[in-house]
């Protein structure tokens, strides 16, 4: 009979990519946003984060972008401890994640091969390479036929996969989305959705923040749920259903 070799078991053990620890966040004004927030979230998980406004979702997403850090307790993004990454590196570390926002931010003077090319000249990434995983990642969300239009040529479920593409091209360990339907239809929404869960199948953690209850609910993930600062529901693969009544207000 072999002997369990201690070492080898222990490297199997799969760090998370996001642990906060006992993260809380009080603002200068003494606004407590985050109280006692602790979660991991593992490589190839899709996460749901939800919560009425004011619970804490952009405080969090701050935290793990270390657009912010905690005022006590401990927030670790793909093995580093953000508090003790030096100034330097930030930059660096930000550019491992890939982010898409609500309102797509993307350069109005540039058409969509160079929004999404963009990400890659900032890593100075060479030429040819560039173009190619440019036009894979073009590919992946269904514009290749619009590679030489503008923002303003484009619906607003178009815009936001070219803000996908371009937070995929360099090949993020996390895509961050932060209410990446809030300005769009239920038709795009749900594109938008199932593009995300595409891109999860392909590898990549991806954390959602949104509002969009019908949403949540069909797709059956993991949803965290928010209230107050505080977490008060994780759940393996859920919904908003029986969390929230008439009030609006998050039961435990
Ligand atoms: P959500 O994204 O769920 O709407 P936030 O993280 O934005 O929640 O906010 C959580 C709480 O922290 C709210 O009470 C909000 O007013 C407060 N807050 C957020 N940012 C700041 C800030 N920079 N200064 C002071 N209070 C803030």
């Amino acid at each position: 009979m072999g002997r369990i070799d201690i070492n080898r078991e222990f490297n199997k053990i799969e760090a998370p990519v996001v642990c906060f620890d006992n993260v809380s966040k009080k603002y200068d004004d003494n606004t407590e946003a985050l109280s006692d927030v602790s979660f991991n979230i593992f490589k190839g998980e899709f996460v749901f984060v939800v919560g009425d406004s004011g619970s804490g979702k952009s405080t969090m997403i701050k935290m793990i972008l270390k657009e912010t850090v905690p005022s006590s307790g401990k927030v670790f993004v793909i093995g580093h401890d953000t508090k003790r990454l030096r100034r330097k590196v930030v930059s660096k570390f930000r550019r491992s994640l890939g982010v898409v926002f609500q309102d797509f931010r993307l350069l109005k003077d540039r058409d969509v091969f160079e929004n999404v090319a963009f990400a890659q000249r900032v890593i100075e990434a060479d030429t040819e390479s560039m173009r190619q995983k440019v036009t894979k990642m073009l590919e992946l969300v269904g514009l290749s036929d619009k590679v030489r239009a503008y923002p303003k040529e484009l619906s607003g479920g178009q815009q936001q996969k070219v803000a996908m593409a371009r937070a995929l091209v360099n090949n993020p360990v996390i895509l961050l989305a932060d209410e990446p339907t809030g300005n769009l239809d239920p038709t795009s929404s749900r594109e938008i959705m199932h593009l995300l869960e595409e891109i999860n199948k392909r590898g990549t953690t991806v954390v959602v923040v949104t509002h969009n209850q019908e949403i949540v609910d069909k797709m059956q993930k993991r949803v965290i749920v928010l209230n107050n600062g505080r977490i008060i529901r994780d759940e393996a693969k859920g919904g908003y259903d029986g969390v929230k009544n008439e009030t609006g207000i998050y039961l435990p």
